[in-house]
């Protein structure tokens, strides 16, 4: 299931309603609240932010070097 899509109506058209980042700062992972534009449905989401992701990416980049 896409988390930008409705749990009710399956829509697309949610917006976000409210964004903070979790306690656990470690992974970077930011806790959204959307609403549903069709059905008025609220919901949460967790989503990884861009830079955390780049972060990991590099990580695993750098461990497979050393291992080469
Ligand atoms: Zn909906």
């Amino acid at each position: 299931m896409k988390t930008t899509e409705c749990p009710a109506c399956h829509q697309q058209k949610s917006i976000i309603i409210d964004s903070r980042l979790t306690s656990d700062k470690d992974r970077g992972c930011v806790q959204r609240r959307r609403e549903c534009q069709a059905c008025g449905q609220r919901w949460h989401t967790w989503e990884f932010d861009r830079e955390t992701v780049e972060k990991v990416r590099k990580a695993v980049e750098l461990m497979r070097e050393v291992e080469l």
